[in-house]
């Protein structure tokens, strides 16, 4: 980042950073130490209004009609710039983030050049249906559909995978022809301003992206959400806080994507193939400090094979290295806040009350130096605990998970799908049957066999139940980022 941009993380509206004020502005804190390393200028309603106001401006002043050619060259020009300025994207979200270089550059930013080009591809590829139709007496019709932007799509992300999850909705909403007004996680501001710079170098027309900083209620995330200038909603964060929204659009009946929380299963059968299953749940359980919407909360593992997935997650969860996120060596990171950590922390205790047994973990690690003044927490593993625990039904959102065992294929279903949740579950056997059988009946979005996060961008991504409204991917995401206008011409 610049060093202007280390000071100040600035808002930026219809194609201006916006000069921040002292008045309204929020500290911004690396987790990995605690220290604040920016300001933030939080956007007031004004602001808000004036960046709906931008969006819509640039639609009508010729976006929306931009051929798709030029909109997806433009994405494609924006990834260009991201991976010539690749190390600034990993060093920004690693600020906010605290998570380690390694993910930061192989998961994160990687994802946001991979997120533009294909849905660069993607949209440039889409055809309209049409269909001839056959009416009595020989007459006939065509009927087709015209897909047409969405319009303002106001964008709200959380923080564990900021850019990530930005690029995911920004790179499709943008290709279809609609403007967005993005607004960030509070914890989370720096990669979505630097995204901005992008933009503005690779000449994006003034007021198509927009970001607005702040925080949910009473704040610029409330701002957007009920402002009567968005034409849809699309957001990932948590199940209470889209409920939430759902109310705040519900008067003016828009449309909304929600990507929520998960409290997801593994099933383990004992015919696996012991280390690489290990491997597999043990990146399911930890990865990003277990704070991906998809990590794996809940372990069921049939009874043979128990105790040897127990020692062997053990193992894998004592060989993690936490420390300095620039260290190549570090695997894990911090949680985002204290806040969080007090959260998680709340949940050791519901384990204790509940009679559940610590298999590691449990606690603060002490890592010295200046990182003693971050949010760090033991990857953890508990056994004794049933799906009637809060620990077992509620999403963490940390570097845990709870081993239950059963004993048949139909126990494993019957458990899985014991929750409110249906976001995603991944199944581990070595029987080719069981394991489409299996992941066919688990109440989720995404089911994967034999591995986890393996994602195709083309593919739908979300969840039902408290999981989410609506897939975004492929196809999915152009049918929430358009509006179709069908037309029938009698032939
Ligand atoms: P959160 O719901 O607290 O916040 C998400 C975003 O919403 C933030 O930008 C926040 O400022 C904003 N917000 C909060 N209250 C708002 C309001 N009243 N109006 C408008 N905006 C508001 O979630 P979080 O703690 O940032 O993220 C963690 C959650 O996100 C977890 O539940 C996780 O499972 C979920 N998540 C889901 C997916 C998915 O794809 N399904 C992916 C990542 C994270």
């Amino acid at each position: 980042m610049t060093e202007e941009s280390l000071r100040w993380i600035r808002n930026f509206v219809d194609g201006q950073f916006v000069e921040p004020e002292e008045a309204h502005s929020f500290a911004t804190i690396d987790p990995a130490t605690g220290a604040a390393f920016a300001s933030v200028h939080e956007a007031d309603r004004t602001l808000v209004d004036r960046a709906v106001v931008a969006a819509r401006r640039a639609l009508d002043a010729g976006w929306a009609r931009t051929p798709v050619r030029e909109r997806t060259a433009l994405l494609r020009r924006a990834a260009d710039r991201i991976e010539e300025r690749f190390e600034e994207f990993v060093a920004a979200e690693i600020a906010d983030t605290g998570k380690p270089v390694r993910q930061a550059r192989e998961l994160d930013v990687a994802r946001a050049l991979a997120n533009f080009r294909t849905f660069a591809d993607v949209v440039a590829a889409a055809g309209q249906e049409s269909f001839l139709t056959e009416l009595p007496g020989g007459r006939r019709a065509l009927n087709y559909a015209v897909r047409k932007p969405l319009g303002v799509v106001a964008v709200i992300v959380p923080w564990n995978l900021p850019l990530l999850l930005l690029t995911w909705k920004v790179a499709p909403a943008l290709a279809c022809g609609n403007a967005v007004v993005v607004k960030p996680s509070e914890e989370t501001p720096a990669t979505a301003t630097l995204l901005a710079e992008v933009f503005a170098e690779v000449g994006l027309p003034a007021g198509v992206y927009n970001v607005v900083h702040g925080f949910g209620a009473d704040s610029a995330g409330e701002f957007l959400t009920t402002h009567p200038g968005i034409d849809g909603v699309t957001f990932t964060g948590s199940s209470a806080t889209g409920s939430h929204v759902m109310k705040t659009v519900a008067p003016r009946v828009r449309p909304v994507s929600f990507e929520l929380g998960g409290k997801n299963a593994a099933v383990v059968f004992d015919d696996v193939d012991l280390d690489e299953a290990l491997d597999g749940l043990s990146r399911s359980v930890f990865t990003n400090t277990g704070q991906v919407c998809l990590c794996t909360e809940r372990v069921y593992v049939q009874r043979g094979i128990f105790d040897e997935i127990a020692d062997g997650l053990v193992a894998r969860a004592q060989n993690l290295r936490l420390g300095s996120p620039m260290d190549e060596a570090t695997t894990t990171g911090p949680l985002i806040s204290q806040a969080h950590r007090r959260k998680v922390l709340g949940y050791f205790e519901s384990v204790a009350e509940s009679g559940g047994e610590v298999l590691t973990g449990g606690g603060i690690p002490e890592l010295g130096a200046d990182l003693d003044g971050g949010s760090w927490i033991e990857p953890t593993l508990w056994t004794g605990l049933t799906n009637a625990d809060r620990a077992v039904r509620e999403e963490i959102f940390g570097p845990v998970a709870a081993l239950i065992p059963f004993d048949t294929e139909n126990e494993a279903i019957a458990l899985a799908n014991d929750t409110e949740y249906g976001l995603a579950a991944s199944v581990w056997t070595n029987d080719l049957r069981r394991g489409h059988r299996v992941a066919h009946a688990m109440n989720v979005g995404m089911s994967w066999v034999n591995t986890w996060f393996l994602r195709d961008l083309r593919s739908p991504f979300g969840g039902m139940g408290l999981s989410g409204i609506g897939r975004e991917g492929g196809e999915s995401s152009l049918h929430f980022y358009t509006e179709p206008t069908n037309v029938c011409v009698q032939l």
